[in-house]
């Protein structure tokens, strides 16, 4: 065989394959060039999700005639030209690959003008120069690309549902105007406009125009600088949190990125603040010395690495600390003192009472709804928070941080599920098993034979329902159960085609990410038949007018973003298994919780479908619903026998 040189061509298709995945990944290093030309306004407009069309408009500083033809060229690039330039660099583009790689697989027109000088038009098709002309048009630079792929059918087959891809570039165009509220963003996709922030140069008017009212105003600004490391961006308060982590966003030196100190950093930082399982909603953006972070370790340049990443992972923790406490501690004067920041530099030894000013109480209680304020930290809370001298990641938050970003599908999940039913041992329900816990003994079982008496004595821990049962006691888990008998019957009803929508007299709005969005319109007859009724709502909202039957208004919108969430984490699983995992999460949503108190009437009705029911052995977690204790086994106790 001979070894050849790759000829350009090919060599470009290759590197295409790198740097341009899909549309959005050429909306984003498109942009990306524009935001280097200095652009303040950028114009992107898809049709057919972007691999019909997709055209950026910037107002930049426009090319040079002469240089739109080398603009193509592999390795062409205006940013750097000595090694030393990249450890320096600041701009987003300095491969000088992009142009030449999109080119190589689609039919690019750029048009591009610079004061001064004349306008010019190139057109290059899989990587052929077919014209270039003098034209007239405004300053600034305006590239569309037609046809992605069309000459490789393998990209081509990777790519999904138009809606889909154009979610995606929605996304890489929120993220780009979160880094810059400088720039105004604006996307339209098939005519309509999705996205359009000021670029005024306030963040939170960013965040407005993108994620909307509720989420801008229960945001508190971050600002924090530690040994150079420099902290600004915006945190939800404590009463804004997701089921996901779909609305954190993180960024260094303004370069969108994933990083799982990041990410740590921050949620320690909430710990203890908001439930388990809801994760904070963030815009974090860190500033460093551009020499300690390697931005380039992947192609399109997502993971970052530090230097020293326990100083990040400490600066960002107190920010965070610092920004929400500030919200907390009331503050009476107009202009409120920033408190004090954690004083010592070393990580391990921060000033006990680091984080300065009275906290008295609560001040943050802005008409949030009764669920989030049940969240609310105590006094005691705070006293334990102004007391906790832990600037170090809890090993076991990183660890499990760690482990979801290494899985190949992030999971979403606060509980394990059994991977089938199957497992459950359902049969052993008739006789019951023996087993011991120490020298207890005990039955598990479904506990009641037909027929039989039994009695209520009452409610344990509020968790358990205790029950004299001939010549046992019975303890019934009460969510455990509820949820099992839950459960089956969606189970059953989801077969029969029957699980009823419950319609709310007013519908409840939910903003979602594209991506969200986009899966929600993938699976719409899906949600139909479990008794979802839902709507487009505005550009990015969701109207939820219809809740399957087993699930209250107050419960829809988290279950809705948890369902979504299921479905996006469980891609490759058979259609049976997501739809089972999703009838658990309805089910384990709607079921009452442990500690709920219960009156003897809905005990009563509890323990009735509990023995009613044919599976009610375990939950669907694979917990047990029941356990009995023998008459026998409490006179031992007593020494009766
Ligand atoms: P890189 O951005 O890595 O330099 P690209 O292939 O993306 O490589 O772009 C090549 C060159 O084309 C850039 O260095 C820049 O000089 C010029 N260029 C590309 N897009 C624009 C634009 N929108 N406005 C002005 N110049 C641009
Ligand atoms: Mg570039």
């Amino acid at each position: 065989m001979l070894v050849k040189i790759l000829d350009s061509q090919l060599a470009n298709m290759i590197a295409a394959g790198e740097v341009v995945e899909r549309p959005s990944s050429a909306a984003k290093e498109l942009c990306e060039n524009s935001i280097d030309a200095g652009a303040t306004s950028i114009t992107v407009e898809l049709s057919g999700g972007g691999i019909r069309e997709l055209t950026v408009i910037d107002n930049g500083c426009g090319m040079h005639p002469d240089d739109l033809e080398t603009a193509f060229l592999r390795h062409a690039t205006s940013k750097i030209s000595t090694p030393e330039d990249l450890t320096s660099i600041l701009t987003l583009g300095f491969r000088g690959e992009a142009l030449a790689s999109i080119a190589a697989v689609s039919r690019v027109t750029m048009t591009s003008r610079m004061q001064g000088a004349d306008g010019k038009q190139i057109v290059v098709e899989g990587g052929k120069v077919l014209s270039v002309e003098s034209v007239g048009c405004p300053i600034g630079t305006r590239i569309s690309v037609k046809n992605l792929f069309y000459n490789t059918p393998a990209r081509m087959k990777f790519l999904k549902k138009d809606y889909t891809e154009s979610g995606y570039v929605e996304e890489v165009l929120r993220k780009l105007s979160l880094a810059h509220p400088e720039i105004s963003f604006r996307f339209v996709s098939d005519g309509k406009e999705k996205l359009f922030t000021p670029g005024d140069g306030n963040l939170k008017n960013a965040v407005y125009a993108i994620y909307g009212k509720e989420v801008s105003s229960a945001c508190v600004p971050l600002h924090y600088d530690e040994n150079g490391v420099k902290i600004n961006g915006l945190v939800g308060n404590i009463t804004l949190y997701r089921k996901n982590r779909a609305l954190q966003s993180f960024f260094v030196n303004n370069r969108c990125i994933v990083s799982r100190t990041l990410t740590a950093a921050l949620e320690e930082g909430f710990k203890g603040m908001i439930p388990i399982g809801c994760f904070p909603v963030a815009v974090l953006k860190v500033g460093v010395d551009p020499s300690a972070v390697d931005v380039n370790v992947h192609p399109a340049k997502l993971e970052v690495k530090f230097a020293n990443e326990n100083s990040i992972y400490s600066a960002v923790y107190w920010a965070v600390k610092n920004a929400l406490m500030q919200k907390l501690s009331p503050v009476i004067d107009a202009e409120p003192e920033p408190l004090e920041p954690k004083k010592t530099v070393s990580v391990k030894t921060p000033s006990a009472n680091g984080f300065g000013g009275s906290i008295s109480t609560v001040a943050e209680t802005s008409g949030k709804t009764a669920e989030a304020s049940a969240y609310m930290p105590t006094q005691n809370d705070l006293e334990a928070l102004k007391k906790q001298k832990k600037p170090e990641p809890s090993t076991a938050l990183r660890q499990s941080i760690l482990e979801e970003f290494s899985g190949k599908t992030p999971q979403t999940f606060s509980e394990t599920l059994p991977k089938q039913t199957e497992e459950l041992p359902q049969n052993s329900q008739q006789s019951g098993t023996k087993k011991k816990i120490g020298d207890i003994e005990y039955i598990q079982t479904a506990a009641f034979t037909d027929g039989e008496s039994y009695r209520i004595i009452g409610q344990l821990f509020n968790t358990y329902i205790l029950i004299e049962e001939g010549d046992s006691l019975v303890l019934i888990d009460q969510h455990a159960a509820h949820e099992r008998i839950i459960y089956e019957r969606l189970v059953k009803e989801k077969k029969e085609k029957k699980i009823l929508p419950q319609m709310l007299l007013v519908p409840e709005i939910v903003s979602l990410t594209p991506t969200e969005l986009a899966v929600v319109t993938e699976h719409k007859a899906f949600f139909e038949s479990l008794g979802w009724e839902l709507d487009e709502f505005g550009k990015d909202d969701i109207a939820i007018r219809g809740v399957p039957y087993v699930i209250t208004k107050e419960q829809a919108r988290d279950t809705l973003v948890e369902i979504i969430g299921n479905l996006q984490t469980g891609k490759q699983a058979s259609e049976t298994a997501k739809e089972d995992r999703i009838l658990y999460t309805i089910a384990c949503r709607s079921a009452v919780k442990g500690h709920d108190k219960l009156t003897l009437p809905e005990m009563e009705s509890l323990v009735k479908s509990v023995r009613e029911s044919e599976k009610t052995l375990t939950c669907p977690h694979g917990r047990p619903v029941s356990t009995t204790v023998t008459k026998t086994f409490i006179e031992k106790l007593f020494k009766r026998l």
